[in-house]
């Protein structure tokens, strides 16, 4: 057979935010498309609509276009193989359906609600399947003519696929190896159902999986019961030879380790679960995003790759082209990441460092902005060249920065206590005069004038510069005071000192 081009696709159900789980399964299957040069297809897996939220949709879509992970086919951009909303592909299923009735792989069943909670009530363990189903009311059991007039009359029905016990179903997992099941333990699953005239997942799944012409399906751990059904299927339908192949992904685990992630940790340990803030349409609770929190975009990709694959060495710092070219799922581990969140900020703060001072800057803008902070850019780059080494988040910079815009309206008083002596008016008033005669304000020319000038009197360097900073910054924190003292320029300096010396005494 020719290889086929690879085709991995996304297929998320749209019943609420996209969580950070997902996130990462569609960005294994992005790298694992551009590594091999293939195509990565968003498809929406829309058929329940008991459990459709408006808006989740578009919430995929803005949080991929935020992370910078794009699609090659979907419902927003189109492409050959569409549409990519399940619900508009509705007619498109029941003649795969009618295949199997036909081939006598699946059956109708009229068992109803009741019926079925009575068996269960009856039977501990309860399974629909070889072992059950001739006691049901089903067209296994039905005389034909009676089937026929049950469906002519519009008695709902369901359609179950028809699994024969003891046969041997191995699913080769690209992550996991062989993994063996014996048919007996699955059930005879409803592929179809009247009410609504739909197919359920399963069925859905694997006719757009075989018609998009997919490859490989990389999914969440949790789809691995399903997969054996979905093999089977294939077998059923004669797609043996384009089945795709499939992959599990380790579950996320909670930061401590013990079992699954949950939004309750997130609201519990305070980090976010989702790309975006969320609003939740039905209850209007918000829920904060990675974006919102102040994360970078690449910070959290990084982030993310990195749970339960590996590059093969101790390298964290990735680009996406780098992560694209080193992708591959042999890499890929079996067991359970931890959600270390704490390690989220440390990328975040890695990330900050590695991008110019101009597009901090440029971030850092309209939080300024929203504080009536008057200021050119230009000042705005400098400021956060001097302290975005100290910061994890963009939103930090107003903590670190802020006396840089605002002079000090209050002094801390433990800095006070400390450093502002008896006789800091007057050195200070002293230094008042040699600062106002230096002409050029720059950090070198203004540092060798005010050391000299503190040498030459024999003053003790300590004291004049605790005191010197307490009055620009209001607190012994900051950057190198003559960095600070070349921003804030000789007049706002003066300005500073002259307040202090008159507020302090
Ligand atoms: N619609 C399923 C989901 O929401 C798709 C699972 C799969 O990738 O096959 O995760």
């Amino acid at each position: 057979m020719p290889q086929r081009k690879v085709r991995v696709r996304f297929a998320p159900s749209p019943t609420g935010p996209l969580h950070i789980g997902g996130v990462r399964t569609a960005l294994y299957n992005y790298l694992f498309a551009k590594k091999n040069r293939g195509d990565l297809i968003l498809r929406i897996e829309d058929t329940d609509s008991q459990r459709f939220v408006q808006g989740a949709e578009e919430y995929i879509i803005n949080s991929f276009e935020w992370l910078g992970v794009s699609f090659d086919e979907g419902p927003h951009q189109g492409g050959k193989y569409g549409p990519y909303r399940q619900s508009e592909r509705k007619s498109l299923y029941k003649q795969y359906v009618d295949q199997l009735l036909d081939k006598g792989l699946a059956y109708f069943a009229f068992d109803t609600a009741e019926q079925l909670e009575h068996k269960r009530n009856e039977i501990a363990n309860f399974q629909y399947d070889a072992s059950t189903r001739l006691a049901m009311v089903n067209s296994l059991t039905l005389p034909e003519k009676e089937v026929q007039s049950r469906i002519d009359s519009g008695q709902q029905y369901v359609v179950r696929i028809k699994i024969e016990p003891n046969q041997l179903i191995s699913v080769n997992d690209l992550i996991r190896g062989e993994v063996n099941v014996n048919s007996s333990v699955l059930d005879d699953k409803v592929l179809y159902k009247s009410a609504d005239n739909l197919p359920t997942y399963h069925l859905a799944n694997i006719v757009d999986d075989h018609l998009m012409a997919i490859t490989h399906v990389i999914r969440g751990e949790e789809w691995l019961p399903s997969t054996p059904l979905h093999v089977l299927l294939y077998r059923y339908f004669g797609w043996e030879d384009t089945m795709p192949a499939f992959s599990h992904l380790p579950l996320l685990l909670k930061p401590e380790g013990n079992g699954k992630l949950s939004k309750r940790d997130g609201d519990r340990l305070g980090f976010p679960v989702f790309p975006l803030q969320w609003a939740d349409p039905a209850t209007r609770a918000i829920f904060s995003g990675y974006r919102e929190e102040g994360y970078l975009p690449e910070a959290l990709i990084n982030f993310l790759v990195l749970l339960g694959w590996n590059p093969g060495n101790d390298r964290e710092i990735l680009s996406l082209n780098e992560m694209i070219s080193l992708f591959s799922l042999e890499r890929c581990s079996k067991s359970g990441a931890k959600f270390d969140y704490k390690k989220s900020e440390w990328f975040n703060h890695q990330y900050i460092q590695l991008k110019s001072n101009e597009e901090i800057a440029h971030l850092f803008y309209p939080l300024l902005k929203a504080r009536k902070v008057d200021t050119s850019l230009d000042k705005v780059i400098k400021i956060v060249g001097l302290v975005k080494e100290r910061i994890n988040f963009i939103d930090e910079l107003w903590d670190q920065a802020a006396f840089f815009f605002i002079a000090p309206v209050v002094y801390d008083e433990k800095t006070v206590k400390k450093r502002w002596k008896e006789d800091s008016p007057e050195k200070m008033q002293e230094l008042v005069v040699i600062l106002q005669e230096i002409d050029d304000f720059s950090v070198y020319s203004v540092e060798k004038v005010v050391t000299s000038w503190i040498e030459s009197k024999g003053y003790h360097m300590g004291n004049i510069m605790n005191a010197f900073r307490l009055a620009l910054v209001g607190e012994s924190k900051g950057p190198h005071i003559f960095d600070i003292i070349e921003v804030l320029g000789k007049e706002e300096v003066v300005g500073r000192l002259e307040k202090a010396i008159a507020e302090l005494k």
